[in-house]
């Protein structure tokens, strides 16, 4: 296999799919030596099979707005591999979605999962549909529109959807009630993120955020280094950096930024837990403005408009919002201003440059599919409790996280230790991942 053949191919057929081949190559670029030590691989065409999905729903949703307007959005279901276990992976309710965002999210999502030590395949979903400025009652009709195409395509043995970008514990509400309703039986195990008294898993809503920052850990540790004291910068404010605050804050970290499409809030002395939960509250307003942080709390935040996190000083960036939110020159300006770690908390946060940056100058870098995915996995503990009719304690469920984030870790460094001892994180989770997958393909033959 040689990825420019591969690439040059999926370029001639997707060329317009430009995160989705952004994410394809980064994992070849990652596995061709290994891959091309398996001619077993090879002869069953393997990758040929993993780039594609295996089958994508798009469907149309609508809906009456508040106004009265009937409103149409699009609706779509990557089911991209179900080689180690069903679909499993979230749904993005977001203005910019595309089919190439959901390929590229279905993919990565495969060998996260296949990452986590649990037996899910990688699947993503979503709309166009933008909740900015939506009331509840209107985010309620859109999301029962949503269920009521989407519920064939999905069941608790077939395919999970998920929380993700702009679908949290509201929207999860609102798609089990409908999908219960069509379904007419209560099938809890259909949907992840669930609320903790109908099914829901204890810690979900933060197991992203705290798994990202137990991979941190494990990260600084081997590198010789603690978390205590350091200046931690973040973007976003939704449930990602939220839970990420959250721990960072409580392992003695100072988070000095999170930001908005609108700009930054810079936090000189630190967040504080009020500051924590009125993350909340933003993100339920629907007005995605991080500025309203430092309209309620002025002494202790400063905003500016139109700057990212990554013009804060820190010790560690963790990006947690959107895909490429972190280029080459927002990488170069952290470098200058002192970061020696960047963590990769939302898929596929940064771009090929900054990646080259990081890495090139010495600096730790783990990418989102080992990071993040603590969420996922933790949706899967709740797959777990929902099949047997039980629920966890906080501490059964925090225990389980932590040791699946030092799984993930531990493969990290079993597949991307370099000669110089240090470790390469990219190649070490896509080499986990990807050996996972293509070996459960070959297994089941042919298909
Ligand atoms: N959207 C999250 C992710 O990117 C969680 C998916 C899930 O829990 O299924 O991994």
């Amino acid at each position: 296999m040689k990825v420019s053949e591969v690439m040059a191919k999926l370029e001639a057929k997707y060329g317009h799919e430009k995160e989705y081949l952004q994410a394809v190559r980064e994992v070849l670029e990652s596995i061709e030596e290994v891959y091309n030590q398996h001619p077993e691989f090879e002869k069953a065409k393997i990758v040929e099979r993993i780039v594609e999905p295996d089958r994508i729903f798009t469907f149309r949703v609508t809906w009456v707005d508040d106004a009265g307007n009937v409103q149409t959005n699009l609706g779509y279901r990557v089911q991209f591999n179900s080689a180690i276990g069903p679909y499993k992976g979230g749904l993005r309710f977001h203005k910019a979605v595309t089919p190439s965002m959901l390929k590229f999210l279905g993919f990565e999502q495969t060998f996260k999962n296949a990452l986590t030590t649990l037996p899910m395949g990688g699947a993503k979903g979503g709309s166009d549909f933008d909740p900015v400025g939506k009331s509840d009652a209107e985010i309620m009709r859109f999301c029962q529109a949503f269920m009521w195409e989407l519920w064939q395509c999905i069941g608790p043995d077939q395919d999970i959807p998920a929380g993700d970008v702009g679908v949290g514990g509201r929207e999860i509400g609102y798609m089990y009630g409908m999908y219960k309703k069509l379904a007419r039986e209560y099938n809890t195990g259909v949907l992840t993120g669930k609320g903790a008294t109908w099914g829901g898993s204890i810690l979900r809503p933060e197991a992203t955020g705290f798994g990202a920052l137990y991979f941190t850990q494990h990260v600084l540790a081997k590198a010789g280094k603690d978390i205590k004291g350091k200046k931690v910068a973040l973007s976003g404010f939704g449930n990602v950096a939220w839970g990420a605050a959250i721990k960072a804050t409580e392992l003695g970290a100072k988070v000095v930024a999170i930001s908005g499409p609108d700009g930054v809030c810079e936090i000189a002395e630190g967040i504080t837990p009020e500051m924590i939960d009125y993350m909340l509250v933003m993100r339920a307003s629907n007005r995605n403005k991080v500025q309203d942080m430092a309209d309620k709390f002025p002494a202790a935040a400063k905003f500016t408009a139109g700057k990212k996190a990554w013009s804060v000083k820190c010790d560690i960036a963790l990006p947690c919002a959107f895909q490429n939110e972190l280029n080459g020159d927002d990488a170069k300006e952290l470098i200058a201003n002192g970061t020696w770690c960047c963590c990769e908390v939302s898929n596929m946060g940064c771009t090929p440059e900054a990646i080259h940056e990081f890495q090139s100058r010495g600096i730790l870098f783990a990418p989102g599919k080992a990071v993040n995915a603590g969420g996922v996995a933790t949706s899967g503990l709740e797959m777990t409790q929902n099949a047997s009719h039980i629920s966890w304690s906080a501490k059964e469920v925090d225990d389980k996280l932590h040791f699946i984030m030092e799984s993930i870790h531990e493969a990290c460094v079993k597949f991307g230790t370099r000669e110089d001892g240090s470790v390469d994180y990219v190649k070490g989770a896509n080499i986990a991942g990807f050996m996972k997958v293509a070996q459960a393909m070959l297994e089941q033959g042919t298909l």
